[in-house]
Parts: C-alpha cells; sequence; structure tokens
C-alpha cells in the first residue's frame, strides 16, 4: 500500500483518524485521478502530495460537521449530495472517510460523470452514484428536490449562484457545507438577499482549523423551510443574474 503521509497527519490533526481500508481506498483514488487527469480535466493539482492536502485533506475539514449533523438527526443513512463534484471533491473523500453516508455526486460534465462512475466502482463504494445534470434542472425533479439531508459543493459557483443551484435539494433542517476561499465572509455578506429568498439562515463561517489549509473556509447553512417551488431559476440564470 502506498504511504499518505501528509493525509494521515492532517486527518488526524482533525480527528478524523483514517484505518488502512480508508487509506487503501484514497491512495487508489489518487492514482485513479492523476491517470485519467492526463485526458480528462479533473483538477489543477497534479503533485501527488497537493493531492492529500489540497484535494483530499481540504475536503475532511467537512467531516465534523457530518458526524455532529449526524448525532443531532439520528436518521441512517445521511443523504449527501455534492454539486459539481467534478474530479469527486468534497464527496469521494467524506464517502471513503464516513462508510455510511449515502452520496450522490452530480455534475454537468459527461466526462466527469464518466470518471466518477469509474472511481465509485474501482473504490467500491456502496451507496454511492454519480448523476450526470444540471443543478438547477435536478432541483425540480421529485427523486431530487428536497430529498437531501446535506449538501456540499466546491469550487463551483460564488455563493449566491451556489445557493440557488444546492439549497432546492435540501429538506428543511438540512444542512449546506460550502467551502470557500479567504473572502468566504464578504460571499457570506454577498448572499444575503438569496439566504432570505431560498429561506435559509447562515449558521457559520469558519476558517479552517489547521494552518496548513488555512486558505479555506467553511460556510454553514441551515434550510429553515421548504424553497419556493420557482427556484432554481432556469439553468444558466442562477449565474447570469445571481440573487
Ligand atoms: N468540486 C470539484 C470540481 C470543481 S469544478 C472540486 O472542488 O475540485 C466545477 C464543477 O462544477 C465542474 O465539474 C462543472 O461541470 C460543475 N458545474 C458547474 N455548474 C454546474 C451546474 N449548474 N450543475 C451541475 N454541475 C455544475
Amino acid at each position: 500500500m502506498t504511504a499518505l503521509p501528509t493525509l494521515t497527519r492532517l486527518a488526524e490533526a482533525l480527528g478524523v483518524p483514517l484505518d488502512d481500508a480508508a487509506l487503501d481506498r484514497f491512495a487508489r483514488y489518487r492514482d485513479l485521478l492523476l491517470d485519467w487527469n492526463q485526458r480528462v480535466n479533473l483538477t489543477r493539482v497534479t503533485d501527488p502530495t497537493e493531492v492529500e492536502l489540497r484535494l483530499f485533506a481540504d475536503s475532511l475539514l467537512l467531516v465534523p460537521y457530518l458526524r455532529r449533523f449526524r448525532e443531532a438527526n439520528p436518521a441512517t443513512p445521511l443523504r449527501l449530495v455534492d454539486v459539481g463534484s467534478g474530479g469527486g471533491f468534497p464527496g469521494i473523500p467524506l464517502k471513503i472517510a464516513l462508510p455510511d453516508l449515502d452520496v450522490t455526486l452530480v455534475d454537468a460534465t459527461a466526462k466527469k460523470v464518466a470518471f466518477l462512475d469509474a472511481a465509485i466502482a474501482a473504490l467500491g463504494l456502496a451507496d454511492a452514484r454519480a448523476v450526470h445534470g444540471r443543478a438547477e434542472e435536478l432541483g425540480h425533479l421529485p427523486d431530487y428536490r428536497g430529498r437531501f439531508d446535506v449538501v456540499t459543493a466546491r469550487a463551483v459557483a460564488r455563493l449566491p449562484t451556489l445557493l440557488e443551484y444546492c439549497l432546492p435539494l435540501l429538506r428543511p433542517g438540512g444542512l449546506g457545507l460550502f467551502p470557500k476561499g479567504r473572502d468566504a465572509t464578504a460571499e457570506a455578506a454577498e448572499a444575503r438577499t438569496a439566504l432570505a429568498t431560498l429561506h435559509a439562515r447562515l449558521v457559520a463561517v469558519d476558517p479552517a482549523p489547521l494552518e496548513e489549509l488555512a486558505g479555506t473556509a467553511i460556510v454553514v447553512v441551515e434550510q429553515t423551510m421548504p424553497v419556493p417551488a420557482s427556484y432554481p431559476r432556469r439553468a444558466g440564470l442562477p449565474a447570469k443574474r445571481p440573487l
């Protein structure tokens, strides 16, 4: 098994110790990602150690939130949807760290969905699936709208647009977890209208608790009531005319 020293150390520091089965999956995931990335544009990160830090450990920043949410909502399994998952971030690392999660990975680009399907199969992930589609469309389908306990999205859009993509997928009481960059607080301020319109509230903007991941902050949102039926607006509008 290939050692993943950076991931092992950072995961422990986050209170998310990884067992041998999880580390083995992460190693295979890294190899598959870097291999496919030569043909399909999945990530700009190409250095193996950077994969451990910027993609894997960065995704694991969300694990403590999921654990706390699960304690408060013992309905099992927790259903998580990752919007604009791309190469699988943060959805696949979360599924590896918390195998009980039920994970749906959504992406609008067919080639990325082909990779996600391949990764799910290669890693033997049960209760995980990839869906090809745009969030604006899935958000109106009965199988997706209001069906999830948790929605995540990383590096997909600025927060007002992102909330319109993501929140219609949540049930009332559901949790939105959005890793953002250094201007997370400004983005959260920009998203006040979107939050009010979509009936959600900002819970926190938490800087990453580790020096090495200091560029990331987690925006935490709670869905308080169902999203009004007219949202998300038709494909393209949430980005073109953000709430
Ligand atoms: N979350 C990954 C990928 C980010 S790139 C990571 O952190 O590395 C953004 C991804 O979002 C792309 O794969 C793109 O296809 C997808 N995307 C953008 N807009 C979307 C939409 N409206 N619905 C679904 N997927 C979308």
